[in-house]
């Protein structure tokens, strides 16, 4: 690999090699099967919807359903609305799912196709009792972030009421995280005595059992009466400022559910900050099994900070999930060295900044809008103990020595780790875990290369 000054790194300033992201409809593909019968539609070409199904059916195991307007040379010069209609008629006929979510390409952004108008020509035909919202999803805008928060708000600019009755619940707007995260945070929002709706929930969608048949439409995701009846929360709390700030927002203006924005509930402080907002809401007293799950993880990290602490590490990937991390990181005495997501923001540098301050780390480099060829190169001039990541860290770690701990999104090649949750404290405690095993396995080697016999 070339070994490009800093200077020459810091002034590419519109190529991205390797980049910490993936394009908005994988976001907004993922965040509709998030809802129970939905058909995610992605309007542009067949190969845009291959790649985010396969994008997702690799990182979940799990197939990811979706359907194509299948654009041709004809659509992309007149425009996909014909497309678009028949792709309607034929997924109510064939598939018969009980919502249609569809969302754009770059190349149906490009032309500029009308959804609103298209969806608004086609409403007489939806057969009752079925729907069809979109969102608009250009890719050449933010990331699949983005696109999970776009997808989000369409469900509830389309679907929202507030009927003037209030139904006593709370809507959960979870960060784009694993199925196995949405049901550590039902878990504890239960525990605390809370009355919830979660959306999305991909819980029970992509991480559906194997029966013996195939079921187009598992049993998990949230109900279109759900979110009808979102309109009538008590309030909502989102869960990761980066991508659930602006759907908490579009439902507090249509609906006025007011909310609260947190960051995603990953390490000791921020859970126990949604714990007290869940308390706020239910008054329940946070009950002796979460208390004990705190305890045993502050045990962990007191017994194991002889390893942890001081080590550096460069933490990548999605915004809110990789603060969550970074928070953690430094909870166990280490320091991030390199804090990077691919995507754009100005808040994702603040936000890290704040918390490196808070613990007292100077030096770091913290950047967003970032990719991993620049963070290889930084590793280069100076290395890290650790890099916390998803899968494509995998060749720099290799070409550099450096354990990866496999964290967040995407993660290809490995298993189980959607089940697995890193938020809560239960999280946290198989984050510890995994980062525990990468030093001390490092430190095994080390001693065997140094011919030192291991005594435990
Ligand atoms: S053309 Fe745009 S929407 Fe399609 S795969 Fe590429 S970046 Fe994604």
């Amino acid at each position: 690999m070339l070994n490009y000054t800093s200077k020459e790194v810091a002034e590419r300033s519109a190529l991205r090699i390797n980049p910490a992201k993936t394009c908005q409809p994988v976001g907004a593909m993922y965040a509709a099967l998030g809802v129970y019968g939905c058909m995610p539609h992605s309007h542009g070409s067949q190969g845009c919807c291959s790649y985010h199904r396969t994008f997702l059916t690799r990182h979940f195991k799990d197939p990811a359903i979706a359907a194509s307007s299948s654009f041709t040379e004809g659509a992309s010069v007149f425009g996909g609305g014909s497309n678009l209609k028949t792709a309607m008629r034929n997924i109510f006929d064939i598939y018969d799912p009980k919502i249609i979510a569809v969302h754009t390409t770059c190349l149906s952004e490009t032309i500029g196709d009308d959804l609103n108008a298209y969806i608004t020509d086609y409403e007489s035909k939806i057969p009752e009792g079925k729907y069809v919202v979109h969102t608009n999803t250009p890719s050449y805008v933010g990331s699949h972030i983005t696109g999970y928060s776009n997808m989000i708000a369409g469900f509830i600019k389309y679907l929202s009421e507030n009927t003037g009755k209030k139904n006593g619940k709370m809507a959960l707007i979870p960060g784009f995280v694993n199925p196995g995260d949405m049901r550590e945070m039902k878990r504890i929002a239960k525990l605390m005595g809370v009355d919830y709706t979660m959306l999305p929930d991909t819980s029970g969608v992509m991480d559906a059992p194997m029966t013996t048949h195939y079921e187009m439409y598992p049993k998990g995701g949230t109900t279109v009466e759900e979110i009808q009846d979102l309109g009538n929360c008590e309030m909502s709390l989102a869960l990761g400022e980066i991508a659930c700030d602006m759907p908490a927002d579009v439902l507090e203006k249509k609906c006025k559910v007011p909310y609260e924005t947190l960051a995603l509930p990953i390490g000791v402080e921020y859970t126990d900050k949604y714990i007290m907002a869940l308390n706020e809401f239910s008054k329940t007293e946070v009950p002796y099994a979460l208390e004990e799950e705190r305890g045993q993880l502050m045990d962990i990290m007191l017994d194991s900070n002889q390893y942890s602490n001081g080590k550096t590490c460069a933490i990548y990937g999605d915004p809110d999930t990789v603060l969550g991390i970074t928070q953690l990181a430094c909870e166990i005495g280490m320091v991030p060295k390199y804090v990077i997501t691919g995507t754009p923001g100005s808040l994702f540098e603040k936000r890290a900044n704040a918390i490196l301050e808070k613990f007292g780390i100077e030096g770091s480099t913290v950047k967003a809008n970032s990719d991993l060829f620049e963070m290889h190169q930084w590793i280069k001039n100076d290395p890290v103990d650790v890099m916390i990541g998803g899968s494509y860290g995998k060749a720099i770690a290799r070409a550099e020595d450096i354990p990866l701990v496999r964290a967040g999104f995407p993660i290809l090649d490995r298993y189980v780790h959607s089940y697995m949750p890193i938020v809560g404290y239960k999280g946290a405690m198989r984050l510890v875990e995994l980062i525990l095993t990468a030093i001390m396995d490092r430190m095994d080697r080390d001693c065997a290369d140094e011919d030192f016999e291991v005594v435990m």
